[in-house]
């Protein structure tokens, strides 16, 4: 079984400000050595599990979060910084996929840095039900006919997860309170959850399906301020509903993705 782990950072163990997950700032530092020991406490856990091939991509920004001096060899390659138009690299070899350090949807109500790809988007709906980028990374993944098999982060994100995918197994490695604070787990305990949950995940993974959203997809973005409106006139998918909101529609969701954002 060969896995490709997608990771971004607010929903790594020990994260609960932005100056952690932001190059530049005085936290960036502590925030990348937390993000490494979650992933290689991911890659143990799935290599111990019976997963022979494990591909890690850095998703967060533009991927270049990784602190490249703590990855470790049992990874099979790691994916950083622009990877073209897709949002993910090749799957075509892949059979399952983990989502790491992931985050609630935007607005959820005392979830870790919650917010749904940037923080211009007010609500993403795809068919009608609000989205996260939990369900949208899954259904991409899904659309190639690859299960998310395990997901971790905040209580929030988890919860998020199961409701979408009751299958999956989640790795809750802390609690939110509010945007910027929660209850963490210690280091030593963290790992030690995501190796098992990661083991778990590649035992069971058989028995996960992948997340379909099945076409056409209409995608409705309600955006924070109306600068974010993307010259609608040159896009024939792109319908106004009001000043700060719009629709696509495209025959994937995927494809949808990037009709809402470029
Ligand atoms: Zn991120």
């Amino acid at each position: 079984m060969n896995v490709y782990v997608m990771v971004d950072i607010e929903g790594i163990s020990g994260i609960y400000s932005n100056d952690q997950t932001r190059e530049g700032r005085w936290q960036n530092p502590e925030g990348r050595r937390c993000l490494m020991a979650d992933i290689n406490a991911c890659v143990e856990g799935l290599k111990a599990g019976g997963a022979e091939k494990v591909i890690v991509h850095d998703c967060h920004g533009g991927g270049w979060m990784l602190d490249w001096e703590q990855a470790i060899p049992l990874a099979d390659g790691y994916i950083c910084g622009y990877v073209g138009d897709r949002r993910y690299g090749d799957l075509t070899d892949m059979d399952a996929m983990v989502l790491l350090g992931y985050h609630a949807m935007a607005g959820t109500e005392g979830a870790i840095l919650e917010h749904t790809f940037g923080l211009d988007v007010q609500n993403m709906y795809i068919n009608g039900e609000k989205v996260g980028e939990t369900a949208v990374d899954a259904a991409i993944a899904g659309e190639q006919g690859v299960p998310v098999i395990m997901v971790s982060g905040d209580d929030k994100v988890c919860a998020e997860a199961k409701a979408i995918m009751p299958d999956v197994v989640t790795a809750e490695v802390k609690k939110g309170l509010t945007c910027t604070g929660g209850i963490l787990l210690p280091p030593g305990k963290a790992h030690k959850l995501i190796y098992e949950k990661a083991k778990e995940a590649v035992e069971k993974a058989d028995s996960i399906k992948p997340y379909v959203i099945e076409g056409p997809i209409t995608c409705k973005m309600e955006m924070i301020e109306r600068t974010r409106m993307f010259r609608p006139s040159c896009k024939p998918y792109m319908q106004m509903i009001d000043g700060r909101s719009f629709t696509v529609t495209a025959d994937t969701v995927e494809e949808a993705l990037w009709r809402a954002f470029y």
